[in-house]
This record gives C-alpha cells, sequence and structure tokens, in this order.
C-alpha cells in the first residue's frame, strides 16, 4: 500500500485528512513539469507575471477566513493567529508582484563598449516548509521566487499539508499557469531530500531544525546548489534595570508564548538585570499565570496545543522535576496541551537554557552590567531573534550593534514584516528571506559586455 500522512487536530487528536504521501518518481514528474512551466513563464511579459501574482493575492484575501480556519484544524493555531497568517500570505504575494518590474539590472561604466547586468530566474526551486508557521514560511520562498521567474515545488511539513494544497488550488483559480507552482506533501526523507538531491532544481529555500539543515547543506554542497536556511533560535529577550519594567512584564509572556512557542524567534531566554530581578518577577510570574490556554476557536484564547505528542514529550523532557517553574494552566483531556512555564535558577549553560525547546518555555537568568548581558546574549550557537529593553537610547543602539543576531527589537518585540528582511546570524541560517532584496535571492546576476570598437 503507497505511504500516506495523518493529519491530526492537535487540539482534539481528531483524524482530520489522511493524503498521499508523495514518492521519489512523484518529485521527478513534478521537476518536468515545472522546468517546462518556468520557461513560459520566464518569458512572459513582467507585467503579466505582476497581474497574475496580485490576482492570487486578491483570491487569497477573498479566502483568509477559509484558510485560516483550516490552520487552526490541522495545526492548532489561535483563530486569531491563524488569520494573520493567511493575510500574511496576502501581503506577501502582493509585495512580491510589486518587485517584478522593478527587478533590474545595472550599467556599468567601463572603456570601449557597455557593461549591462542581468538578473535571470535560477529556474526551478524547492520550498521546504516546517509545521509552525506552514502559510506564512510557504509564501516567503514560493512569492518572491515566483515574482524572479522561476517556479516552485513546495514540500509542506508531514503534519500541516492541507493549507499548502490549497494555496495550490487557488494560485490556479487566479489563472497561474499550471505547473507553476505546485505542492507535494510527503515525507522529509522521501519527496524533501529528492528534491534536495535533483539536478533539475535550482535551489533550495529550507526552514526547520538546524540538525536537518546542515544535512540539506552538505547535500547542496555536492552540486553547489544554492541555499537559503531559517533554522531555530535561542532568542534573549534583554531587560536593563533602567527599562519600563511594567511594560516588559506585560509584554514578555506572548514574545515567548505566542504560537504555544513553536516559533524560532521565541524570546526563550529572558536575561534580566540583577538591581531589577526581583521586582521584574514579581510583576512577570502573575503575567505568565493569566494567560489564558484552551479552545483555540475562541476568539480570548491565547495560546493553543503543541502540534503533535512527539512536540509535547519532547517539551516534557526539558522541564524535569527538580527545576524551580512558575506555571499557567492548561486544559486536560485529549490534545496536545503544555502550560505555558517560566523556569528561574538554572546555570547558563544547561540544555533548557541553550537549547531550542519549541514549547512555552522560557527561562529567566539575572545578568550584571551591559558586558555581562551581552556575552550572556551571545552565549549560544544561534543568532536569529532577539529584544532588549531600555531607556538609554546610547546602549540600545550598543547593545543592537553588540548583539550576533539578525532581528532585533528595542521595547518591543517584533521580528517579521514582509518588507524588512529577515534571517539569522551563526547556526540560525543562511541568507535572508522577505525585505527588499528578497526577489534577487531568486536570481543569478549575468554580466555583458557589449564592444564598441568592432
Ligand atoms: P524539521 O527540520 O524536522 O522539518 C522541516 C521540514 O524539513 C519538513 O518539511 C520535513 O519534512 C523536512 N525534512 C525533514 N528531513 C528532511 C531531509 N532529510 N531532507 C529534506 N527535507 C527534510 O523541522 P520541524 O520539526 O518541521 O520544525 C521545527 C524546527 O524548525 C525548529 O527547530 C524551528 O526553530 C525551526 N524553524 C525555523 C524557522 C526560521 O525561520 N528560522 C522558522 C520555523 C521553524
Amino acid at each position: 500500500m503507497s505511504d500516506a500522512l495523518e493529519v491530526l487536530n492537535p487540539a482534539t487528536e481528531e483524524l482530520v485528512a489522511v493524503v498521499p504521501a508523495a514518492t521519489r518518481d512523484d518529485v521527478d514528474a513534478a521537476v518536468v513539469r515545472a522546468t517546462a512551466a518556468q520557461r513560459a513563464w520566464a518569458a512572459a511579459a513582467p507585467a503579466d507575471r505582476a497581474r497574475l501574482l496580485r490576482r492570487f493575492a486578491a483570491v487569497v484575501d477573498g479566502h483568509i477566513e477559509e484558510l485560516a480556519l483550516l490552520e487552526v484544524r490541522e495545526a492548532g493555531h489561535t483563530i486569531g493567529n491563524a488569520r494573520w497568517e493567511a493575510g500574511n500570505v496576502r501581503d506577501v504575494l502582493d509585495f512580491a508582484a510589486g518587485g517584478v518590474e522593478r527587478l533590474s539590472g545595472r550599467q556599468i561604466p567601463v572603456a570601449g563598449g557597455i557593461d549591462v547586468t542581468f538578473l535571470e530566474p535560477l529556474g526551478v526551486i524547492g520550498v521546504i516548509a516546517p509545521w509552525n508557521f506552514p502559510m506564512p514560511i510557504a509564501a516567503w520562498g514560493l512569492a518572491p521566487a515566483l515574482a524572479a521567474g522561476n517556479a516552485v515545488i513546495l514540500k509542506p511539513a508531514e503534519t500541516t499539508p492541507l493549507t499548502a494544497l490549497r494555496l495550490a488550488e487557488l494560485a490556479l483559480e487566479a489563472g497561474l499557469p499550471e505547473h507553476l507552482f505546485q505542492v507535494l506533501p510527503g515525507r522529509g526523507e522521501v519527496a524533501g531530500d529528492a528534491l534536495v538531491e535533483h539536478p533539475g532544481v535550482a535551489k533550495i529555500v529550507f526552514t526547520g531544525s538546524t540538525r536537518i539543515g546542515k544535512r540539506i547543506m552538505a547535500k547542496c554542497a555536492d552540486r553547489v546548489k544554492r541555499l537559503t536556511l531559517e533554522l531555530g533560535g535561542k532568542n534573549p529577550n534583554i531587560v536593563f534595570a533602567d527599562a519600563d519594567l511594567e511594560a516588559a512584564a506585560a509584554s514578555a509572556p506572548m514574545s515567548f508564548l505566542d504560537n504555544t512557542g513553536q516559533d524560532c524567534c521565541a524570546r526563550t531566554r529572558i536575561l534580566v538585570q540583577r538591581s531589577a530581578y526581583d521586582r521584574f518577577m514579581e510583576l512577570l510570574a502573575p503575567a505568565v499565570e493569566k494567560v489564558v490556554v484552551g479552545d483555540p476557536y475562541d476568539e480570548n484564547t491565547q495560546l493553543g496545543p503543541l502540534i503533535s505528542r512527539v512536540q509535547l514529550d519532547r517539551v516534557r523532557s526539558y522541564v524535569t522535576d527538580d527545576l524551580t517553574v512558575v506555571r499557567g494552566t492548561a486544559p486536560e483531556g485529549p490534545g496536545f496541551w503544555y502550560p505555558p512555564t517560566l523556569v528561574t535558577g538554572v546555570d547558563p549553560t544547561a540544555a533548557i537554557a541553550t537549547e531550542e525547546v519549541f514549547g512555552p518555555v522560557a527561562v529567566v537568568l539575572p545578568f550584571e552590567d551591559e558586558e555581562d548581558a551581552v556575552r550572556l546574549a551571545n552565549a549560544t550557537d544561534y543568532g536569529l531573534a532577539g529584544s532588549l529593553w531600555t531607556r538609554d537610547v546610547g546602549r540600545a543602539l550598543r547593545v543592537s550593534r553588540a548583539v550576533a543576531a539578525g532581528n532585533l527589537s528595542v521595547n518591543s518585540h517584533s521580528s517579521v514584516r514582509y518588507w524588512t528582511p529577515f534571517g539569522g546570524y551563526k547556526q540560525s541560517g543562511l541568507g535572508r528571506e522577505l525585505g527588499p532584496d528578497s526577489l534577487t535571492a531568486f536570481t543569478e546576476t549575468k554580466n555583458v559586455f557589449i564592444s564598441t570598437e568592432a
């Protein structure tokens, strides 16, 4: 019997769908179709490509509620988050569509002729997406790749293929050419690996764990295949004693709890200046305890379940009985529930303080001064995001420059805007997504010199 993926509702453990898993032969056939579709797409007028992508965005906009409800069912996201995620797909498509006619090369002064550059599409792009933000992360790859003249094959995560499949249907409804954007649900080690190894796939955009990212990078090296990696994070939230402590404590819970902590940007290392530590904890602990965990369809819910039993077991394995914890509440019964949890009194080098838990768990660590804060913030192999809270503008700038991470926010926790660049330092990734250069990441620069002497 052929392989199939079982999609469970993480809030109830009910079976939502069974989806056939793509084989290596399916990937081969998809690459053949995508290669033909890409040639025609690259040859089309930029205005026509832009118009079709805008139409795709408009069709997504007309299905926000449907897509959001599907995301709640397959991923357990809160309905508010899921609506934002579907809206983000629309926005990323719109933004990319605006770049099609602006994707121009340069004219560089030379003697004896003219020199021009062309930004040429790469061909077929393989996007391998994780389950934590199935829709936005798929869109961050597929929208700029299509806008730059490429075809896309998207392999969603095993647990969350449904919104990706629906997006492919909406693309056709919007009039995008057949086979230009294909979705192949399947297993990482089968369909994902086949995309990575396929000579007809010019670039891989991978978002997921650092462990798998490293493996993919090694395989891409064999062919010098282009690669963007968006990997994990263990992000600091640095609170200086001179900060607005009330505001910092009020915002800290959702900065690590949003999406039930299954967010590579989650601020899971809360670093607090020792002189303000006790006061900050007095404010933070009750704020964590009162976070509303429950039915994802309820508009008041702030936190849903974890994605799967595997993820629940993983989170449990980190929070051992010997740790000092502050806990919120979570529903009993079916579903993959875990309460909001703060851990104090741990060694900064402990696994829970350095590894990505990917659940609603943060550690709180004290620091002495600015130098100590920067040292602690950088004491990790990751470098994706971070926040710092201070009223001192000079300190805000000094610390922002000193922390080795791709996305920092001062007196806020924002990381992602579709028009600003996103990506990691160190082992959090390679390359950038979103922002003004997002289309260029899906092109090759060709330089042509034309002699005027002949
Ligand atoms: P994962 O690495 O297990 O899987 C991610 C994707 O890779 C899935 O589609 C999976 O099927 C596929 N895959 C697995 N093995 C593969 C292989 N050998 N070859 C090709 N593809 C393969 O990660 P996950 O469990 O889905 O996601 C959680 C992780 O992703 C966390 O560590 C998180 O930090 C990270 N993440 C990072 C970002 C970011 O932007 N930096 C965003 C979301 C998630």
